[in-house]
């Protein structure tokens, strides 16, 4: 038997819990962890959305198949219940995306993920959950001037095949949406939403159970066979014989080996202020929007409904293949940082309170596109990560064709040209990891350079050409 143990570093301290989590968090009993010998038709590992919607697909095509997830933390306790909760399409990967798979494709993709962020709310309507999905469409933003214009090519491109999938937008009109002056220019994609990602997986987990999916909360799994079958998945204190083997572990994926070099692991940084809904309705960011800016290590940016600014930064904590540090949950140096990055989005509003902040491992691709596809070639490992920052709205899409493969239905409703699709590859660890960390302190060197409107370095601006591409197509 082939084994291969998966990256863990976290087990046995207490979690930092995000904002969303401690709202959604009630009196749920944890489901309990795994122990003894079990079997399943389908085991998946992990609990976040690709597991959960996954399972969800599952019982959806086949009642009778016998699913159960394995979760080392609590569902929703990885990035789906700590993220910034933008519910994205593709269009703004429509680039890439022609790239790999021609532009008709291409156009059905970015179609279905908009379907999908609709297929949420429904689905959270249908189940009463209380995902406070907020359809305020999406506003990708400049705020310095070398970034007017980052995605002139991507509208562009999706002007020739898919006219309308982004909305122009008068410079005093982006400023006036935003509530702040800060914001130079942008368009806006009218099919983002936001929602309360914790509420919305912490729902989606009581749908899967009520389905009748077996959920083990706290199980480790430490690893898994790769010739055997049924498929052995070895637990903390037990283990599964399964027909098939579904990894839905995000950033810790880039432990597997099969993953390792197509996936590189950095940390997403989150602040929440105190509930300041005059301040807001004064400063007229009431639509609901979600914004971006155009730094390689984005900002994101949205309200809540009791009136907070939560506030992001993604791409600056690296981690070491799949070992995912206690500082990917909450880092208090880092955090500042991105509170700097606030005022400077919002002077007017540094005096207001930062009352929460935590973080969270995102698994980047090299194409910023996700990876999903069987592993080494095997029909009964399966594996979908590689979200890149956008895995609140597609993983629904990922979690369909995931169960249709194991499943082995076809559907139409799947993004199937994205199955074992070609992806670029990084260096192994640790060459990239010290590599990551001089490319990652150049980007950063040039971005705040360039936010206090100062000409950065020409050694930092060669260093930001490295950089893979993340959420968007600049
Ligand atoms: C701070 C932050 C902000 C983000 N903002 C956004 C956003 O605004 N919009 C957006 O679309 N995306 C965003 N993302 C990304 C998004 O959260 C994810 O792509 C999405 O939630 C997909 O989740 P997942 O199920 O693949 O991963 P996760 O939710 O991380 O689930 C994977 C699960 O696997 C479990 N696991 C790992 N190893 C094992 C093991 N060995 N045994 C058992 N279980 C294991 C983990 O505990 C985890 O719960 C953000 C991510 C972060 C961290």
């Amino acid at each position: 038997m082939s084994q291969y143990a998966l990256a863990d570093a976290m087990d046995g301290h207490a979690h930092h819990r995000s904002l969303w989590l401690r709202e959604a968090l009630g009196d749920d009993p944890e489901a309990p962890a795994l122990t003894g010998p079990a079997s399943a038709d389908v085991c998946i590992v992990g609990g976040g959305f690709t597991g959960l919607w996954t399972a969800y697909w599952l019982k959806q095509w086949d009642p009778a198949c016998d699913v159960v997830v394995l979760e080392r933390d609590i569902c929703g306790g990885g990035a789906s219940g700590r993220n910034g909760g933008f519910v994205l399409s593709w269009w703004a990967k429509f680039p890439s995306l022609e790239k790999l798979v021609g532009a008709s494709d291409a156009v059905a993709l970015c179609s279905q993920s908009a379907a999908a962020v609709d297929e949420i709310r429904a689905f959270a309507d249908q189940h009463a959950i209380d995902a406070q999905f907020r359809p305020g469409g999406w506003l990708w933003t400049a705020r310095t001037p070398s970034q007017v214009g980052a995605w002139d090519d991507t509208v562009r491109a999706c002007e020739r095949h898919a006219p309308g999938a982004f909305l122009p937008l008068e410079p005093a009109d982006v400023a006036r949406r935003t509530g702040s002056r800060r914001h130079l220019a942008g368009v806006l994609d009218p099919t983002g939403a936001t929602v309360q990602p914790a509420e919305l997986v912490r729902g989606l987990r009581r749908v899967c159970l009520e389905l009748g999916v077996r959920i083990h909360e706290h199980t480790h799994v430490e690893r898994f066979s790769r010739t055997s079958s049924p498929i052995r998945v070895h637990t903390s204190a037990g283990d599964v014989a399964a027909q098939k083997l579904i990894i839905a572990t995000n950033a810790w994926a880039a432990g597997i080996r099969e993953l390792h070099r197509r996936l590189v692991v950095v940390s997403s940084d989150i602040v929440a202020t105190a509930a300041i809904p005059e301040r807001l309705a004064e400063m007229g960011w009431t639509g609901g929007e979600c914004i971006t800016d155009s730094q390689l290590m984005v900002d994101y940016y949205r309200t809540t409904r009791d009136g907070r600014i939560v506030f992001g930064k993604g791409g600056w904590g690296i981690a070491l293949g799949g070992w995912i540090p206690r500082s990917f949950d909450r880092s208090p140096r880092r955090a500042r940082g991105v509170a700097e990055d606030l005022h400077h989005a919002y002077p007017r509003i540094a005096d207001v309170a930062i009352e929460h902040d935590w973080c969270g491992p995102i698994d980047r691709s090299k194409d910023g596109l996700p990876l999903l596809g069987d592993l080494g070639g095997r029909a009964n490992i399966l594996y979908g990560v590689g979200w890149s920052g956008n895995g609140v709205g597609p993983s629904l899409l990922g979690g369909k064709l995931l169960a249709s493969k194991a499943l082995g239905r076809d559907d139409a409703s799947v993004p199937l040209p994205l199955w074992n699709r070609r992806s670029g590859t990084f260096p192994p660890d640790p060459i990239r990891y010290a590599g990551a960390h001089v490319v990652r302190e150049g980007v950063r060197r040039k971005e705040l350079a360039e936010l206090r409107g100062r000409r950065p370095n020409p050694v930092y601006v060669g260093l930001s050409r490295l950089v893979p591409a993340g959420l968007e197509d600049h």
